[in-house]
């Protein structure tokens, strides 16, 4: 498809990225590396207030109430114990999200994991940038957490390639109010703005703000009924830019 004259904003999971990696790679990763980190990073501040999270998550108030009788090592064990049993239960622990975002930081950080990305997008990304376009990100995720993703990819940083990063904050990704809001921040012309995304609600509530849309095919995506009524493309090099780009 040709892409219009503007911006350019991408979802990431089922788009730039497999929806997998989070369950193939991330989950499984804070599971594993969950002992070595609370041993490692006990004292740390932000570990010390991710595990007032999850006592407070528990029931208790405070990290002290819960365990401040224990010995430091048995401290560490029972929020360890904790933490598993809401992995196990898929629990959405605030004190546990606080946690598992702390390992995710280091393993990217320490290179010890990768974020996923797909082979054609970094070149498409390049692309776009070399053209001039404006790059931006729209995702659920946080907009930290976006950028130590982009930062930390199997192909390396791509930070530089991209111009901007919205999460929830600016709206849901269903509402078209986010989608406008988007395009004045952004500084773009709804009209001249293209969203790619795996989501045909998401598509819809783009398309009702007034950006052109493509809907993104992956392997592992939920299959689309027909009929939605949006460009579909399996991979970026099928963006061309047209006019001026
Ligand atoms: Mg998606």
């Amino acid at each position: 498809m040709s892409a219009p004259d503007g911006g350019i904003l991408l979802d990431i999971e089922g788009t730039t990225s497999s929806i997998r990696f989070v369950y193939d790679v991330l989950f499984p990763a804070a599971r594993r590396e969950l002992a070595a980190f609370l041993r490692e990073s006990w004292e740390r501040p932000e570990v010390q207030s991710a595990c007032q999270l999850l006592a407070q998550d528990a029931g208790h108030d405070s990290l002290e109430a819960w365990c401040g009788h224990l010995a430091v090592g048995e401290q560490r064990c029972r929020v360890e114990r904790q933490a598993l049993q809401l992995m196990d239960q898929d629990a959405k622990s605030t004190g546990l999200k606080a946690l598992q975002g702390l390992i995710w930081r280091r393993g990217f950080e320490t290179g010890q994991f990768q974020a996923h990305v797909y082979d054609d997008v970094p070149p498409a990304l390049r692309r776009w940038h070399a053209a001039g376009r404006d790059v931006r990100i729209y995702s659920s995720g946080s907009i930290a957490a976006q950028k130590l993703f982009f930062g930390h990819t199997v192909h390396g940083n791509l930070l530089p390639l991209l111009s901007g990063h919205y999460d929830t904050t600016v709206g849901a990704k269903r509402e078209v109010s986010s989608y406008v809001r988007i395009a004045q921040d952004a500084d773009w012309s709804p009209g001249e703005a293209l969203f790619i995304s795996d989501v045909v609600a998401e598509l819809d509530a783009a398309r009702d703000a007034g950006m052109q849309t493509a809907l993104c095919q992956r392997p592992g995506n939920a299959a689309i009924p027909a009929g939605h009524g949006h460009a579909a493309l399996t991979d970026f090099s099928q963006v061309w830019l047209g006019g001026s780009g």
